[in-house]
Order: structure tokens, then sequence, then C-alpha cells
């Protein structure tokens, strides 16, 4: 498909400098896990994108959860004794505990204060803290703030809705040959926080603007939900769906400048796990494959065993271990032109593996066809000579129709481009040919395998 190299012949910083200003438009938005600050996110993705959106009402039951009250909030604020606002939602949208229920008070400030959150070891820094599932109060401020409180009577105020409502979410299909699908996943619920949440958004955003107008091999489904009740509302919603995921990525915190890291799928070994280790290996100086586990982000939800999705998750700084995570300094100066553009790099690279990782047909099997006569035995493209024929070999050795380009890529350790590259030139000489498109039955016979695991039976598009 050549995603990455459609993406190579630009300038990168540009497409770095383009990523950063829609998060730098997305930034100043008050987002929560329902609300018009999610639906005006997924406004502005729209112009660039046609998303559709979903409204799901409040009381919706999805599987073990119901969808919550439609959380809005036009002002919050703290007067101090002088009359003075000491917090103050107009000047960040993290001051205020997201989810906050309606408040107009006046109280002493020992009565205010188990409803304010700080750092104290970042004393400069306003945390991030929601009360989603409780319905409380609170602000959130620096730790400099607090301690020049004085006592006295505090009027407190927070202008917010708390009713039914509904919940938002957008998504993005792309169709492709088959109905085979890969899903691309990231959450649109915090508030202005740029490497959770935006650098997922605006990377996905590009990524799906980058496909539209090729032709595909998978179809393609973007998701921009909330974290964790919107992946498991719509994978209540669309449990049929879910059966033709093929290969997933949750995208969250690719914009800071940390190295790549990536966490594979409950399964451990699906193609998604072996393409994303493999282009880590093959392209980053350092990165780190990390283990799945039944915390992060909404790969849990994908991954949970009624499901278990090959859906991992890429990242750069892991969350939680990065002392900006969920406060005031994930900012957009945190997030940096050149890193988006990198991590849209590799995704543009992992999607042209999974497009391009077929089985081939070696046509003259019988001992090795005659390569020089072929002019096959020197060296075109730029690949140096000895890589290039021995990838050649590989390729004609292990091209019986049951691995793929993949396979033979690990086996030989050659980087895939390597593989495929030499795949395309055996197929231009009349060498190989494609096995995987005529494995029809098993194809089929593998998707009612995975399909009754998701409950589904069939479909047609
Ligand atoms: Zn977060």
């Amino acid at each position: 498909m050549g995603l990455r190299k459609e993406l190579d012949q630009k300038d990168p910083l540009a497409i770095g400098q383009e990523l950063h200003q829609f998060a730098a438009q997305l930034y100043p938005i008050c987002r929560s896990i329902t609300g018009n600050g999610i639906r005006q996110t997924l406004a502005m993705i729209q112009k660039r994108i046609p998303l559709q959106t979903f409204e799901v009402p409040t009381g919706t039951a999805v599987f073990d959860w119901t969808v919550p009250k439609e959380w809005n909030i036009r002002d919050a604020y703290i007067k101090g004794p002088g009359g003075k606002k000491v917090v103050d939602f107009q000047d960040s949208n993290l001051h205020i505990l997201n989810y906050s229920a309606p408040v107009r008070a006046t109280m002493p400030l020992s009565a205010l204060r188990p409803h304010l959150f700080t750092i104290p070891e970042k004393p400069d820094w306003i945390p991030y803290r929601t009360s989603y599932y409780v319905e409380d109060w609170g602000f959130c401020l620096s730790h400099n703030q607090m301690l020049a409180l004085e006592d006295g009577e505090y009027q407190v105020v927070i202008d917010s809705t708390l009713e039914d409502g509904h919940l938002t979410y957008g998504e993005y299909f792309l169709p492709g040959r088959s109905t085979d699908e890969i899903l691309i996943s990231c959450h649109a619920c915090h508030p202005s926080l740029a490497n959770d949440n935006l650098s997922g958004l605006t990377v996905a955003t590009s990524l799906a603007q980058l496909l539209s107008g090729n032709d595909l091999r998978y179809s393609y489904r973007f998701l921009f939900l909330p974290g964790t009740i919107g992946a498991i509302t719509w994978l209540a919603l669309n449990r049929e769906t879910a059966g033709w995921v093929r290969h997933g990525l949750v995208l969250t915190c690719i914009g800071d400048k940390g190295q790549f890291h990536y966490k594979k799928s409950r399964q451990g070994s699906a193609e998604i796990d072996r393409v994303a280790a493999h282009l880590l290996r093959h392209t980053c100086e350092s990165s780190e494959i990390l283990e799945f586990s039944p915390s992060g982000y909404d790969e849990r939800q994908y991954c949970s065993p009624g499901f278990n999705l090959p859906v991992g998750c890429l990242m750069r700084s892991v969350w939680g271990t990065f002392p900006e995570y969920h406060t005031s300094a994930d900012n957009l100066s945190f997030i940096q032109p050149k890193q988006l553009a990198e991590s849209l790099g590799l995704c543009a690279a992992i999607l042209d593996v999974l497009e391009e990782n077929q089985r081939y047909q070696n046509l003259n099997p019988y001992c090795e066809p005659q390569l020089g006569r072929r002019n096959l035995y020197r060296s075109t493209r730029g690949v140096a000579l000895e890589a290039q024929i021995n990838a050649r070999l590989w390729v004609l050795n292990l091209s019986d129709g049951e691995h793929t380009l993949l396979d033979i890529a690990e086996r030989s350790g050659h980087p895939f481009s390597v593989i495929h590259e030499a795949a395309q030139t055996l197929r231009e000489s009349g060498l190989l040919s494609i096995a995987s498109e005529n494995r029809g039955p098993q194809e089929k016979t593998a998707h009612s395998a995975s399909a009754e695991s998701c409950g589904r039976s069939s479909r047609s598009r």
C-alpha cells in the first residue's frame, strides 16, 4: 500500500507541525466522558474525516455497566475571604474535579479542604482528577496556590449540570476489499491534557486521512471514545462487528520524547504483536515491548476474555510512569511536532506491513531457479547485493503457501521491507504468485471460528 512511502515524500516537520496545531485547537476544550466537550472535539475531527457520531442515552445497560448521566460545565470558581477569585475554572479546566456535581455554597476553609486536590511534590502543577461514578465535587489546584489560602469564609461555585442525556462517541469506517477489519481506537475524554488524549486523537485522525483514497486490503474502523465506558458501550452495541477485528491498536501518549513502547494484546503472539515488535526492532534505536496486563487503556476492554481481540497499545512514555502524567504539565510543550510525526510514521509502517503480509507460492519449487539467467543475481533498487540475493533465496525457499512474508522476515532476520521487495521482484519475474488470495475456504474457516467466540455467525457486506 505504501503509506509510509507517501509520508516520506512529505516534509516531516510540516507533518509534525500540522499534528501539533490540531492538538493546540483541541487543547482548550473541557472534555469529559459525556457532554458537550467530547461533542465539540468530535465536530472538529469531523472537519478532517467523515466521522459518524453516535449518542447513547443515559441509563442504557452496557454489559455490567450503565451509561452515566451527561455532565456539562459552564463555570466554576472559589472566592476567598477578600472576595477575590483564588481558583478559577476559566484559567484552566483542570481546576475542576472532572464530573463535579453543581455547588453554590459558602464555607470555612476547614470544610473546603477535603474538596481540594494538589500534588505536594510538584507544587506548581495542577493535578487532573475525576469522580465519574461517585457523585462528588472538588477543585484541583497547585500546592502553592493552596498554601496561600488564608483562614476565613470561601464562596464556592460550580455551575455544572449532571442530568439524563447521552454518551457520545465517533466512528469512521473505511471499507476495504475484505470484510476483515483493522481497529484503531483512542480515548477522547480528557480535558486539557496533551500527551494523554490529544496525541492519540490527532495521530489517529491523520492516519485515517492518509488511508482514505487508497486501495485497501482490510476495512478500517476508527473509534474516538470516552475511555473505559466508551469502549464498553461500543463493544456492547457492536458485538457482531467486533468479531471482524483481525488486528487493532489503541493509540495513546504518543507525542512526548520518550522511546516507543508497544503493549502486546492478551493473545501475546497475534499478528499485530509480531508486526509492532518487528518494526520497533528494525526501525527504532531503542524501544520496549510490554507484556499484556489488565490495566491501561481500552485494550483492557477489547482484550477482555469474552472478546479477546488482537488489540495492542502503542505508546511512547507509558501512562503513570512520567511525572507530567495527569497533571497540567502534560501540556502543548510536552508533546512535540517531531515525535508526533514519528508516531504517525510508525503507525503507517505497521498498517503497511499488515496490508502486505501475505503468503506466496514458489512457482519453481524443484531446486533453486537460476537467478542469473533472470537478472536477479544482481542488485536493484539500492539494497546491498548480498542482502538482496539472500532475501530472494529466503522468499523462494519459504514461499510454500504456508509462510507469510512476516514469517520469512523473522526467520531470515531481514527487515519486512527487504523481504517484501524481494517478493515483488520475484513476482514480477514470474517465479512467485500470491497464495493467500486463493485460500478462501481456509480463511472462511478462520472467520467462523473467531466469529463464534464473539457470538456472530456470518455477515455479508
Ligand atoms: Zn488518562
